[in-house]
């Protein structure tokens, strides 16, 4: 497997001030001491609640987002480059391989513009020079979101939901890129929308060869697409999986209460429904040691001050940060 992303310790944090002369009086730790292997080809699954920081961590891959620390570097065939150094040109080049598609498609498309507008920007702004080119490529995307030609004349409020999302696939689609991010591409969708839009993505993937940053916060939706699925809870990861592991054998009590909370077809299924209590704390005022102990169901006195580090455990490539799986913790009984 080749990687396409590396991060490596990542921190996008935001300061929050006070007063008339904006004294910095602490953090908002978005994304904090995040690293992570991405491969070329795999969608990665990158779920949990809202505030968690996985839309940071997107923006922040696609520097967005300028992080407060860390390296994101991009295999540029072979050689591996912090995009976090670019100047603006770099940074420019970098964005036509790496696109985001967003959860709101006016995001994307200006309700004042008609599509073809914006579709013909982007290959404006990176060089396609003539008009017949940049036609010939407006068409080439919307055929693969199955959407007519002519519909460019359109405004985006005379299209449903679903197809103003594929719109915004095939506009991000337009420059070539390598690597899609999507955040919450389906989460304004109709359910009944949403497999046909998923299955989309999947079918754009297979075809272009792209690799996917897939966040959500609906683990059923993450499961469908990714190949690998990264849990991550107040700024930090704190489970990588396969899919398939994930789902089979989640060991962070976190991820245990996410899956729980989703509605098991197999009614002999032995898991215990394990209820997540407590809102999410507020990612300015963090708690100490395991961030998720005052919602921790198996929360031992050292979770309160000692943040456990990430360990390699069950299948290959599984990985959890919980004092549970560490030999060295002694268990309380
Ligand atoms: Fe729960 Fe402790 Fe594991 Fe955190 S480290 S998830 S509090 S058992
Ligand atoms: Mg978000």
């Amino acid at each position: 497997k080749e990687v396409i992303f590396k991060i490596e310790n990542l921190k996008t944090w935001f300061p929050i001030t006070k007063g008339a002369f904006k004294k910095v009086v602490g953090h908002v730790k978005a994304v904090d001491d995040v690293s992570l292997d991405v491969y070329k080809g795999e969608t990665l699954g990158i779920v949990g609640e809202s505030g968690c920081g996985k839309s940071t961590l997107g923006k922040t891959v696609m520097m967005l987002e300028k992080p407060t620390d860390g390296k994101v570097l991009y295999n540029y065939d072979g050689e591996f480059k912090d995009v976090t150094k670019f100047n603006k040109h770099e940074t420019f080049e970098f964005r036509k391989k790496v696109q985001m598609v967003f959860q709101d498609p006016y995001s994307a498309l200006n309700p004042q513009k008609k599509i073809y507008t914006s579709f013909e920007e982007p290959l404006k702004v990176h060089g396609i020079k003539t008009q017949e080119e940049r036609e010939a490529a407006m068409q080439k995307v919307l055929k693969m979101v199955n959407i007519q030609p002519d519909y460019l004349m359109r405004y985006p409020h005379e299209f449903s939901g679903g197809q103003r999302q594929r719109l915004c696939i095939a506009r991000a689609l337009e420059v070539m890129p390598d690597v899609l991010i999507c955040d919450e591409p389906v989460s304004a969708l109709d359910v009944s929308i949403q497999a046909q839009v998923l299955n989309l993505m999947k079918d754009i993937q297979k075809e272009l060869n792209l690799t996917y940053l897939f966040i959500a916060h609906d683990l059923s939706v993450v499961q469908y697409m990714s190949d690998r699925i990264v849990v991550m809870y107040l700024g930090k990861i704190v489970e990588v999986a396969d899919s398939k592991a994930l789902y089979d054998e989640p060991l962070h009590p976190y991820t245990k209460a996410l899956l729980s909370a989703i509605p098991v077809p197999d009614i002999h299924n032995e898991k215990k429904r394990q209820v997540l209590e407590g809102e999410v704390p507020s990612p300015i005022r963090k708690p100490s040691g395991c961030a998720f102990h005052n919602r921790c169901p198996n929360c031992m006195e050292i979770c309160k001050t000692v943040d456990p580090a990430m360990l390699h455990r069950g299948k290959e490539g599984h990985m959890v940060a919980c004092h549970l799986y560490d030999d060295k913790v002694e268990r309380e009984s």
